[in-house]
C-alpha cells in the first residue's frame, strides 16, 4: 500500500449552470482516492452509513481502492448539498448533515499506521489530528480543509498545519484561514506555523506552490468542457500525493510535476458530474494533458538586446 487517504464519503446533492443531481457519490476522500488511484495503491479511511449504495463500493473496489479501513455505521452517510452560480469559482453551502461523522472516530490497523505517504482529506481537524497521533512514520503528510472547519475548529486547524508537511487550501479558504487577502502574505504565515510547503488551488486559474525556499506557478488549462467543479481540489491532491507516493521523491522537481498532475486530474474532473468523467479516464488522456499544461507554460527567457 503506497497513499493512505482519510477523509469524508459523501452523498451529494450539487447544482451547476449545467444541472442538478441529487445523493450522487462524493466526499473528500473518495474523490482524492480515485483521482490518485491512476497512480499508486490507495487505501481510503471514512465513515458510511448503512445507506450508502454497494454500487458505489463497488466502483472503487474497481479502481483497486483498498476499503479496509472505511467504517459502516448505523444511520446516514454524510451528505453535502451545495450550489454554483454561472463563474462556477466558488462553491455555495446549502446544507452539510454529519450523520455519521459524529461518530467517526477512527482506529488505524496497522498496515494503515505504517503508511508513509498520507492525505488528510478536507474532514473535521480533529479526526485529523487523532490519524497523525496513530501514524508511525510517515514521511509526507499532506493535509486539506475548507470554510465550515475553518469557522468552526480555526485552533484545531492551527495544529494541524503545525503536524503535517504539505497543507493544500483553496484561494478563499487562505485568505479566511490567515486572515489577509494576499496570498503570497497568507502562504508566509502558513509556513511560519510550521508548514513546510503551502499550495493555493485557484480554481480554473491554476494553482501556486509556496515553500520557504522556493516558488512555483502553475499555468490554468483552457477547460472547455466544465460542468460540475465539486472535487476539483479533492482530485488536485489525488493526483499529487498518488505521484509523490508513485515517485518517493520530495524534490522540489518532482513536487513540480506532482502540481501539474494535479492541475491535470482536477481539470478533467470538471468535465462532469461526481465520479462520472474518472470512469472512461485513460493513462494516454492523463500523459497528453500533462503535456499540454507544460506546453501553454513554456516561453522564451528576454534577451537583453531585445529591449
Ligand atoms: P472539493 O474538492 O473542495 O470540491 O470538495 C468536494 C467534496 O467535499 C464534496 O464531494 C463534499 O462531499 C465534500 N465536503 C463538503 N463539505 C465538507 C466538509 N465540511 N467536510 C468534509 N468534506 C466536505
Amino acid at each position: 500500500m503506497s497513499l493512505f487517504i482519510a477523509g469524508t464519503i459523501a452523498l451529494d446533492t450539487i447544482e451547476t449552470p449545467f444541472g442538478k443531481k441529487e445523493n450522487i457519490l462524493g466526499g473528500s476522500a473518495v474523490h482524492a482516492g480515485v483521482s490518485a488511484s491512476f497512480f499508486t495503491d490507495v487505501s481510503i479511511c471514512g465513515i458510511i452509513g448503512k445507506d450508502f449504495p454497494k454500487e458505489h463500493l463497488d466502483f472503487l473496489r474497481s479502481r483497486d481502492i483498498d476499503l479496509s479501513g472505511i467504517i459502516t455505521h448505523e444511520g446516514n452517510t454524510f451528505c453535502w448539498s451545495g450550489f454554483y452560480e454561472y463563474d462556477m469559482n466558488h462553491a455555495h453551502t446549502r446544507d452539510t448533515k454529519l450523520n455519521v461523522l459524529l461518530d467517526f472516530d477512527p482506529v488505524l490497523k496497522k498496515e494503515h499506521r505504517e503508511s508513509e505517504f498520507v492525505f488528510l482529506a478536507n474532514l473535521d481537524p480533529e479526526i485529523q489530528l487523532k490519524i497523525i497521533d496513530q501514524l508511525e512514520k510517515p514521511r509526507f503528510i499532506a493535509a486539506d480543509t475548507m470554510d465550515f472547519w475553518i469557522n468552526s475548529k480555526r485552533a484545531k486547524l492551527h495544529e494541524v498545519v503545525k503536524k503535517v508537511d504539505f497543507i493544500l487550501l483553496n484561494e478563499g479558504e487562505i485568505r479566511m484561514f490567515m486572515e489577509t487577502p494576499n496570498i503570497p502574505l497568507a502562504a508566509g504565515r502558513l509556513l511560519k506555523l510550521g508548514a513546510k510547503g503551502v499550495i493555493v488551488k485557484k480554481g480554473e486559474h491554476g494553482a501556486l506552490l509556496f515553500t520557504k525556499e522556493d516558488h512555483f506557478s502553475a499555468p490554468s488549462y483552457p477547460q472547455e468542457v466544465f460542468r460540475d467543479p465539486t472535487g476539483a481540489g479533492d482530485s488536485f491532491a489525488g493526483g499529487f500525493m498518488g505521484y509523490l507516493a508513485k515517485t518517493k521523491d520530495l524534490s522540489f522537481n518532482n513536487i513540480k510535476k506532482a502540481v501539474i498532475l494535479g492541475s491535470s486530474m482536477a481539470s478533467f474532473n470538471i468535465e462532469d458530474f461526481s465520479l462520472d468523467r474518472m470512469k472512461t479516464l485513460s493513462k494516454s488522456e492523463i500523459l497528453e494533458r500533462f503535456n499540454a499544461f507544460k506546453e501553454f507554460s513554456e516561453f522564451e527567457a528576454l534577451l537583453v538586446k531585445e529591449l
